[in-house]
């Protein structure tokens, strides 16, 4: 048998050691998979949906499943970390471990499926793209030659496109420590259902304990993540089911005026009409110090 040539008449599976290996089977531009843990990849190869025959597993990568603290008040969580590991570690930052041990689809998903593969793929209705925005994360991304950081807000373009270029990897996600207090909703069909509407609400504190800044990122209810800031005492009053405030929160969520999301599970008119109640379900959790 003749080998190949050139990378570009290579298919079939491969998993490189080195993160030069992987890069350089992405830089010739050939039509490529990338693999993180192929929940979505796998499905798609048995339904021979069109998908790219030349096969990159990202799982030998070093460093690519793994969840450092380094002193910079920096937890970095390697492009292929999966939410069972998200979800057990005490370095993951609350929100997410909050988020990966309620991913549905059972310890198979959680063990297999990554925060990278979920944040490449874009789908709308999924929670890890509104988090990512919420928490201020920036993505790491690599091509052959150089690695660039983007925040989440901008890597977030549309319905499943994102800001990777051809050739480029994400690598790993990096999230600032920022103190405050968190809380974290969603609202979806049936226990196994992806969700339908998904808040991250965040506080900050004054050095007196008081809140002098609160936001709501909504995950699933738009085209991209949305990000609403709510003025402190209408927060506290929403929280507390004041119906005059709930109504405010609806309404500035309302007037963010996003690219309301339709797909199988609900059309963009609910996903409007619940996004201010997923809203002030995670304002109240935040509030009470029980975040999830
Ligand atoms: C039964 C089930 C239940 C689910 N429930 C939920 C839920 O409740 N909430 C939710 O948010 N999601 C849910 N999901 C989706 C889940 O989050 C994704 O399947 C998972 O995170 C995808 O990660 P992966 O590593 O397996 O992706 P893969 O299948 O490996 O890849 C997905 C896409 O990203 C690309 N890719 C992967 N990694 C990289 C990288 N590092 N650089 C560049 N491109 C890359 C791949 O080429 C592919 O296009 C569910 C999925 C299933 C199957």
């Amino acid at each position: 048998m003749t080998a190949p040539t050139t990378t570009t008449e290579r298919t079939g599976y491969f998993a490189p050691t080195t993160r030069r290996a992987a890069l350089d089977l992405l830089a010739d531009g050939g039509p490529t998979t990338v693999i993180g843990g192929g929940t979505l990849v796998y499905p798609r190869l048995a339904r021979d949906v069109p998908t790219p025959r030349r096969l990159v597993d990202l799982a030998r990568l070093p460093g690519i499943d793994r969840i450092t603290t380094e002193g910079h008040g920096v937890t970095t969580l390697g492009a292929a970390v999966t939410y069972g590991a998200l979800a057990r570690s005490p370095q993951t930052p609350m929100l997410l471990r909050i988020l990966a041990a309620g991913i549905t689809g059972g310890p198979q998903i959680r063990n297999q499926g990554t925060v990278g593969g979920s944040a490449c793929y874009a789908n709308p209705s999924s929670d890890v793209p509104g988090a990512l925005v919420a928490l201020d994360a920036d993505l790491v991304l690599a091509d052959a030659s150089r690695e660039r950081r983007l925040a989440a807000r901008e890597f977030f373009r549309g319905p499943f496109a994102t800001a990777l270029k051809k050739g480029e990897l994400l690598v790993a996600v990096e999230v600032p420590d920022i103190s405050g207090s968190w809380g974290y909703a969603k609202l979806k069909h049936g226990g196994s259902g992806w969700p339908v509407a998904t808040a991250s609400a965040f506080l900050a504190h004054t050095g007196n304990g008081s809140i002098s800044a609160v936001s709501v990122s909504l995950g699933a209810v738009a085209a991209v993540p949305v990000t609403v800031d709510v003025p402190p005492d209408l927060a506290v009053r929403a929280a507390d089911a004041d119906p005059s405030a709930r109504t405010g929160l609806r309404d500035l969520v309302e007037a963010a005026d996003p690219d309301w999301w339709t797909d199988e599970q609900a059309d963009a008119t609910y996903r409007r009409r619940v996004a201010g109640a997923v809203a002030a379900r995670a304002l109240s959790r935040a509030l009470n110090g029980d975040p999830a």
